[in-house]
């Protein structure tokens, strides 16, 4: 799991899950192994603090998609299936009552009340620690504070989460270029063979569904500006910024994409927008 809040531009996520791989004490663990499979996804970190409006008419958001994941645990099945009973119980409700496509406004106030509510409360700010305080210290404040919220108080209050990830990073010459070793075929893998293994697919014949506000902010700002973090942080070698006529050309092989959402969340002028692909394709992870 890699925070999307880092600031490096030049941090490649696929990279450095190479090369945590091949730390002494996790190699032992896979040596000897076969790589079945690869994904990647983005989850939902703000927790209580960062939960969006839920209701809109004819709807609602459940589970991972109302930011139900409870962080320090990574657990969020939990709260996928507690929130989809939640808001049954009020589409129940509202249907009962003789209404129907309007807002289930009962849900929305109730879930900060329910098992959910109490279950993200007590977490709430292990995240901002660990962002204020770095690994060690955030971790361990982190901890002291879920442990007296369990006793019914925090020392921090609510802590605000700072600012959005995409506005994280910084520009390409305040940071230093990260070099990441070869890839072993054992341990480590390069991205194409890793891609192959998602069994992504996508209608061919469709406009890609990775939006683009504004091509020429792409050039300005995010090649020129932040070294083309796209090519990096996209798990799936989405993008590419490849030389042609002496000039950069921003490409985009949407037919790889995996859906795991980066792009929209971590791109710094917010210049992305994933849209759902047609045909129902994506990633197909028959063994995770
Ligand atoms: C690596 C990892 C480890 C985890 N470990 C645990 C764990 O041990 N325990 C635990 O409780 N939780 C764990 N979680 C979290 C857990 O997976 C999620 O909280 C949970 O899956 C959320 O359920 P959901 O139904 O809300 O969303 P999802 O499981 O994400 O389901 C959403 C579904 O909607 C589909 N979809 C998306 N867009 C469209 C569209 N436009 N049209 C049609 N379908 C669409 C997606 O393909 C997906 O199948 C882990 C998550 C990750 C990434
Ligand atoms: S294009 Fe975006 S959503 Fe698709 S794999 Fe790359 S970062 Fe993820």
């Amino acid at each position: 799991m890699l925070h999307l809040n880092y600031e490096n531009p030049y941090l490649s996520p696929f990279e450095e899950f190479q090369r945590f791989k091949t730390h002494p004490l996790v190699r032992t663990t896979l040596e000897g192994g076969k790589r079945l499979g690869y994904g990647a996804r983005a989850l939902t970190e703000g927790g209580w603090q960062s939960v969006p409006q839920l209701v809109f008419p004819g709807g609602a958001l459940i589970g991972c998609a109302a930011g139900f994941m409870n962080v320090p645990r990574i657990k969020g099945t939990h709260n996928a299936m507690l929130s989809g009973m939640l808001a049954a119980d009020h589409v129940a409700a509202a249907l009962k009552a003789g209404r129907a496509r309007d807002e289930i406004a009962g849900y929305e106030s109730a879930w900060r009340t329910s098992a959910i509510g109490h279950d993200l409360r007590k977490v709430r700010n292990a995240k901002p620690l660990w962002s204020r305080f770095g690994t060690i210290s955030g971790i361990a404040l982190g901890g002291l504070d879920m442990w007296t919220n369990t006793l019914g108080f925090s020392l921090f209050g609510t802590l605000r989460h700072g600012k959005p990830d995409f506005a994280s990073l910084k520009p390409a010459a305040e940071c230093i270029p990260i070099s990441y070793p070869k890839p072993d075929g054992k341990i480590s893998f390069d991205l194409p063979s890793s891609v192959f293994l998602s069994n992504t697919n996508q209608e061919e014949d469709q406009p890609v569904h990775l939006r683009l506000s504004d091509p020429n902010l792409q050039k300005s700002s995010e090649h020129d500006r932040f070294g083309g973090p796209s090519a990096r942080y996209c798990p799936a070698g989405v993008y590419e910024w490849i030389e042609e006529a002496g000039q950069p050309r921003y490409v985009i092989n949407a037919q790889n994409c995996v859906h795991c959402k980066t792009c929209d969340i971590k791109d710094p002028n917010q210049n992305i927008t994933w849209v759902p692909p047609e045909g129902g394709g994506g990633p197909n992870y028959p063994n995770m």
